[in-house]
């Protein structure tokens, strides 16, 4: 039986490129679109050699052409850290609109499975906590974050349209806060950000008080609930996430020991309209995907903190 072919637009970005590991590991071809804004081409790096995989450069922001038989576009592609979205805010809308529209054009043209990667961040700052799938979310469209925000609330519609009025079978994931290695040490987010600091004896920027909460999920189990939300019959927009809450100082505090680092704390000014909690609520994951988080935070932080030891070398 020939391979099923999937594209994965983002696919040399942090999450895109751990799923195109995963469908090459399943017997898949993969054609990789990236336009190298964000992503990384040493993600991909191992699989270029590969004869079941094809990097195009490509925004997909523009029209998709690709030949051939298509039966899964993995939509990943956009900015996805608040620092990169608030400097790429244009960039950021259009991936999320324009090349929403050109990716289900591609699994429409196809036939193909369309699987949306969506956000948490379509709940804003959240008015209802842990945060299911129900929730309408509390965002605020003018504001700094609204760009990313906004482009990921009209992606999910623009699916469920095209899986009303066209038939598509379409798939949408909320990810929640995702971390582990191949994220850019400079991204901004916390993780990278406490991990660098800490491992540079730097101070770690706490932004307000620390007392907001988020609930981290390591790749690796994001991954798996991804291959089996692409592989489920469901088209609702499902959570994935570790339902684990942390505050901000706590992390900083559970980094600060594991590291054995001597930084110390600095608190700075809380950026506009950053959720004060956050959690998902993956009743439906568990009950839809038979899927569940494995691994603690502090195992993917050990992992996460092995993998930029090795890279720090290149920016210190
Ligand atoms: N944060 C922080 N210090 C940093 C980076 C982030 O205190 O150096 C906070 C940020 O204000 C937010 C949380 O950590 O409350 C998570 O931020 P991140 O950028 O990782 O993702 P978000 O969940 O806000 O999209």
């Amino acid at each position: 039986m020939p391979k099923k072919v999937a594209v994965v637009t983002g696919g040399a970005g942090f999450v895109g490129s751990y799923l195109c590991d995963k469908l090459i590991k399943k017997d898949f071809k993969v054609i990789c679109l990236d336009n190298i804004i964000t992503g990384k081409k040493e993600n991909i790096g191992h699989l270029l050699n590969n004869k079941d995989f094809t990097f195009i450069k490509h925004n997909v922001s523009k029209y998709i052409n690709i030949p051939g038989r298509v039966d899964y576009v993995l939509h990943f592609a956009s900015p996805a850290s608040p620092i990169d979205y608030l400097k790429l805010p244009i960039q950021t809308l259009k991936v999320g609109s324009l090349g929403t529209h050109n990716a289900l054009g591609l699994a429409k043209k196809k036939n193909a499975v369309f699987l949306l990667a969506s956000t948490s961040e379509v709940y804003g700052d959240p008015l209802v906590h842990p945060q299911p799938e129900e929730y309408w979310g509390n965002v605020n469209p003018v504001g700094l974050r609204g760009c990313y925000d906004e482009s990921k609330r009209f992606a999910e519609a623009i699916t469920m349209a095209y899986h009303r009025i066209h038939n598509i079978d379409t798939k949408i994931v909320r990810i929640f806060n995702v971390y582990g290695p191949r994220m850019r040490i400079n991204d901004g987010r916390v993780i990278p950000n406490f991990i660098y600091q800490a491992l540079n004896n730097k101070p770690i920027t706490i932004y307000g008080k620390g007392k907001q909460s988020r609930s981290f999920c390591y790749i690796a189990d994001m991954i798996e609930g991804i291959y089996r939300l692409m592989l489920s019959s469901t088209n609702n927009p499902v959570n994935l996430g570790n339902s684990n809450e942390f505050t901000i100082l706590e992390l900083a505090k559970i980094l600060l020991r594991i590291t054995g680092s001597k930084s110390r704390i600095k608190f700075t000014d809380l950026p506009q309209d950053d959720p004060k909690q956050r959690r998902p609520d993956i009743t439906r994951a568990k009950k839809l995907l038979k899927w569940q988080p494995k691994i603690e935070l502090e195992e993917g932080l050990f992992l996460t903190i092995e993998w930029f030891k090795d890279r720090l070398a290149l920016f210190c």
